[in-house]
């Protein structure tokens, strides 16, 4: 049997794998979707184990959030994706996750300051916290993407992180390093505080990181 979209879909997969090798989640929550082409996106199934998806459980939604393939439920969280998508064309891949020290700004309904480098670069700066509002809904989606504006990662109040990347490899990796940046802030916090970086110095490594860094 052939499936549509199957690239795409192995790829959601596989993000999704990595994401629970990476305790970036507990269980079923989170969810990861990657664009399609400009009107199409693919997503995972609502509360699916991620180590049994196979490439039909994989949702195919267009921008309205209507179903074009895939017999599976979407994640309850279809408009918080789509809404990203909407809003910002540079956007080719979303990782929702529920990780540890991000949950602890989120239940503290705290942003992670602009302090290391890594983060700066690969964000865009601060992260800031949405407000809340209940999971599963538009409201949330709103008020995410108000809070993320052209940043590539935000906190959702009581609930946990979104990162937004140009795809699926550099949205995990941006989950990630925001988690390792909330734990290291804590430690910080415990030391005296984290010091944030200056705007021209964040300016700077922003470049750098979309220009020039590694192997081009
Ligand atoms: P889904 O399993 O429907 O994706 O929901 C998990 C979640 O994280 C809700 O915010
Ligand atoms: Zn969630």
């Amino acid at each position: 049997m052939t499936v549509k979209y199957e690239k795409e879909r192995r790829e959601v997969i596989n993000t999704g794998i990595d994401m629970a090798k990476t305790n970036l989640v507990v269980g079923t929550w989170g969810n990861i979707s990657r664009r399609i082409d400009d009107n199409l996106i693919a997503i995972t199934p609502s509360g699916m184990d991620y180590y049994s998806l196979e490439p039909e459980d994989i949702v195919v939604l267009n921008m309205d959030g209507e179903l074009v393939d895939g017999n599976r439920k979407p994640s309850i969280e279809y408009n918080l994706h789509l809404e990203v998508y909407k809003n910002r064309s540079d956007v080719g891949a979303v990782v929702h996750t529920h990780s540890t020290f991000c949950t602890a700004f989120a239940i503290a309904r705290k942003g992670i300051p602009g302090t290391a480098e890594d983060l700066v670069q690969i964000v865009g700066g601060d992260v800031k916290v949405s407000e809340y509002a209940l999971p599963g809904g538009i409201e949330l989606a709103h008020n995410a993407v108000k809070a993320l504006g052209d940043r590539n990662a935000v906190i959702l109040a009581n609930h946990g992180a979104l990162s937004a990347g140009r795809d699926l490899k550099e949205a995990l990796k941006i989950s990630l390093i925001l988690e390792k940046t909330a734990e290291a802030t804590i430690y910080a916090q415990i030391l005296g505080g984290a010091v944030s970086l200056s705007q021209s110095d964040v300016d700077f490594m922003r470049d750098f990181y979309l220009n020039k860094y590694g192997q081009r």
